[in-house]
């Protein structure tokens, strides 16, 4: 993969594997997520990503490993 400087890691929740448990709102002290709706089911989002310290401790309370950090490309 070309890497680019500005190329960084975010954090990002796969919609399909998300239950709402919301263990990843109460793991994260920096407050990247927050909750949604979905067709009346909760889902997690990361919506605060800048905030992101990429401690990893959402990933580890994830028990449907619905996050995981990926490549952000920026041009
Ligand atoms: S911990 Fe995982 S399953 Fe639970 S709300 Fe967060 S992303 Fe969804
Ligand atoms: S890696 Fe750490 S700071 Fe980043 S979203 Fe997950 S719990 Fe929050």
């Amino acid at each position: 993969m070309f890497w680019n400087k500005r190329n960084k890691e975010i954090i990002f929740v796969h919609f399909d594997k998300c239950s709402g448990c919301e263990n990843c709102i109460k793991a994260c002290r920096h407050h990247v997520f927050t909750m949604v709706k979905v067709n009346d089911e909760k889902r997690a989002v990361a919506n605060c990503t800048d905030r992101c310290s990429q401690c990893g401790k959402c990933i580890i309370s994830c028990r449907r490993r619905a996050i995981e950090l990926v490549t952000q490309m920026n041009y």
